[in-house]
């Protein structure tokens, strides 16, 4: 490069917020309920997952590692054309951060290479956009991934139906903790948010009575979290409560796993 030219500039703070019209919001309550692919859940035993999506730097440094301690492997979505961005949720994860991860036994999920609302594109292109994203993985030594979230939770029946032939399991956003079963092509998901911590804390409390599945998801994890994170105290106080539940942690994987190793 010669010196007069500047560098592509990656950085950008505009974050992308999905449709709110009457119309969406009556689309997303209707998708829940459709294209399902129900498994039970047993009350016997509580689990709990964590995933990462995109990821910040910040999101495994004070996140994924906070949970490592623990012997608990986390579930990180990758969107490999994320690699090395800047943007609202600070410094995004390199492809060496998702081989390390790899390498450590986390679990790499599939979360589209370009991380566009399903919603803004067709299905074709869709598809192709996680193709892109599984040869980049594959790329880099990883193998296909299991698992699958949606960017941004964004869903339609046609989708899901989709990614049921190529996915053991797809997270969405819908705040759900399963208690006697799961649509394995929505999984429901609380957010470790700051601003919602104490419920995330009451429901893993609940988890502990009740039993079943609780996911978790968050995105940057520092001092100064965006709204789509929370502070490393956040995750502390998560990893006492899940403690004190009682409840095994598995990767979305691992728990599909258990899951369908319960008879119906
Ligand atoms: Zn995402």
């Amino acid at each position: 490069m010669s010196m007069g030219l500047a560098p592509v500039s990656k950085k950008t703070d505009w974050a992308y917020e999905p449709s709110t019209t009457l119309y969406s919001r009556v689309c997303r309550r209707l998708t829940v309920k459709l294209a399902q692919h129900s498994v039970k859940v047993s009350p016997e035993r509580a689990i709990v997952s964590f995933s990462f999506d995109d990821c910040p730097k910040s999101g495994l440094d004070n996140g994924v590692a906070a949970l490592d301690k623990m012997g608990w492997q986390s579930t990180i979505y990758v969107a490999c054309g994320l690699f090395n961005v800047e943007n609202h949720l600070g410094k995004m994860m390199s492809a060496e951060d998702a081989r390390a991860l790899f390498e450590a036994g986390h679990e790499i999920g599939e979360h589209t290479f370009s991380h566009r609302d399903a919603k803004s594109m067709g299905l074709e292109n869709f598809k192709l956009d996680i193709a892109k994203n599984q040869n980049a993985l594959a790329e880099l030594g990883l193998p296909p991934s299991d698992t699958f979230a949606y960017p941004y939770g964004e869903t339609y029946p046609a989708l899901k139906k989709a990614m049921q032939s190529k996915f053991k399991g797809s997270r969405g956003i819908n705040k759900k903790v399963h208690t006697n079963h799961v649509d394995l092509n929505q999984i429901g998901s609380i957010p470790l948010y700051s601003n919602t911590i104490d419920q995330a804390v009451t429901a893993v409390q609940n988890l502990g009575k009740t039993g079943g599945w609780l996911t978790f998801f968050t995105h940057d994890v520092r001092k100064n979290p965006s709204s789509y994170g929370c502070k490393p105290e956040d995750m502390r106080q998560i990893i006492e409560a899940v403690k004190a539940a009682g409840a095994d942690v598995m990767t979305i994987r691992d728990a599909i796993s258990a899951l369908k190793g319960v008879a119906v």
